[in-house]
């Protein structure tokens, strides 16, 4: 088992990581006394492959477990949703000190965390993500959040849970979608700040896409410490040095919000095709050191299955979506760009032509 700290002063805590550990998650949690009550929220499909297993290990440990089922899509995370589980939390903790456990991907993640953040002004929670884009991004950092009509996670906070227990053993039973969905973020993660992650994952994609448990510990390890070594710099999110995990976001988000979120293409698609639009913008500005990275990355996103370009999207949207981006102040945009893998710059006020040229080459010709 691999224990990684993330030193955030009290908020510290620790990332275990290892295959077959979900059966001592209740001794885990014994261990940080958070109380004799747990509430698992999860979704009816994860429930029915795991829940019998979190039952067991909670019981061994002496602690009560009631499980909350919430819808299994990325509708768990609405207002009446997040209500209702306060709503019934609230009256199960009458006779409890309760603690909750996210038992799910990304989704329930963020539901819980929120939940958690929000309810008595804080109570504790445990992440305990069963994808790969959960274990290697969505579980770490504390961000937390619902979606408002107007918008994907308008509403949310910064909340460190107190634990999180990635079981590589879980991911045994992800469907291949979803593991592209969650490589795509690991790929982010080897351009942003490791070039040995990159050459590991173009020598074992094989191996990953079949779901071997000794490569994907390996890409869910590497992760992890990039993602805890930059919450570590910049929990709140204020400083310039979490927005580098944006990289192939900006463009990205743009492809999800113009294709109206319609799920036909997942975040780490989108993401995907907004790296290499990113790539190349990079290249276009003239920023870029080393163009046969530039190469390495396109080879490596196909190998993955992941799309390189957009179908069904206009380039008008595309432009219009990514002019909401948070990142932009003013009139001036601002861009994650790769100059060469493991190398990552933030840039200011790219020039229309090349922001227009670019996402020309994001849309896939459907002559
Ligand atoms: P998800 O939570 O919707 O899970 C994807 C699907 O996989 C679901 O249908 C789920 O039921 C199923 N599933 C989960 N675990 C499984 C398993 N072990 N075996 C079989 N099926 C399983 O999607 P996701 O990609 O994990 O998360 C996406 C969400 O994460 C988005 O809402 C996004 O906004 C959020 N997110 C948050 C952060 C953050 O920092 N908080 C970062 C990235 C993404
Ligand atoms: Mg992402």
């Amino acid at each position: 088992m691999r224990r990684i700290r993330v030193g955030l002063k009290d908020r510290s805590y620790d990332i275990l990581i290892g295959r077959g550990l979900l059966k001592s998650l209740g001794l885990f949690v014994k261990k940080l006394k958070l109380g004799q009550d747990a509430i698992v929220v999860t979704n009816a499909r994860v429930f029915g492959l795991y829940g019998d297993a979190v039952k067991r290990s909670f019981k061994k440990s002496g602690i009560t477990v009631r499980f909350e089922i919430v819808p299994g899509s990325e509708k768990a995370k609405s207002v009446g949703v997040m209500a209702g589980l306060l709503d019934r939390i609230s009256r199960y903790d009458k006779i409890k000190k309760i603690f909750l456990v996210a038992l799910g991907g990304g989704v329930i993640g963020d539901l819980t965390g929120f939940v958690a953040a929000i309810y008595k002004r804080g109570i504790p929670y445990v992440q305990v993500p069963t994808t790969l884009l959960g274990q290697v991004d969505s579980s770490i950092g504390g961000k937390t959040a619902i979606d408002l009509s107007s918008a994907k996670n308008l509403a949310g906070a910064i909340y460190q849970p107190k634990m999180v227990l990635s079981d590589i053993a879980l991911l045994k039973s992800l469907p291949k979608r979803e593991l592209q969905n969650g490589l795509a973020e690991v790929i982010k993660y080897g351009v942003i700040k490791d070039r040995e992650l990159f050459s590991f994952l173009e020598n074992n994609i094989e191996k990953i896409l079949k779901q071997d448990p000794v490569a994907l510990e390996y890409i869910v390890s590497r992760s992890s410490e990039i993602k805890k070594t930059i919450v570590e710099k910049d929990e709140f999110d204020k400083k310039d040095v979490r927005a580098i995990l944006n990289f192939g976001h900006t463009l990205g988000h743009a492809i999800e919000a113009a294709s109206k979120y319609s799920g036909r293409y997942t975040h780490g698609e989108a993401v995907a095709i907004g790296m290499l639009a990113a790539s190349d913008i990079a290249m276009r500005s003239g920023v870029v050191q080393n163009i046969s990275d530039m190469i390495r990355l396109r080879r490596l996103i196909l190998s993955c299955g992941l799309p390189t370009k957009a179908v069904k999207v206009k380039p008008f949207d595309i432009w219009a979506a990514q002019l909401h981006d948070k990142k932009h102040s003013g009139l001036k945009n601002k861009f994650i760009l790769p100059l060469a893998i493991g190398k990552i710059g933030i840039f200011q006020g790219i020039t229309e032509k090349i922001l227009k040229l670019s996402i020309a080459e994001m849309v896939a010709n459907r002559s």
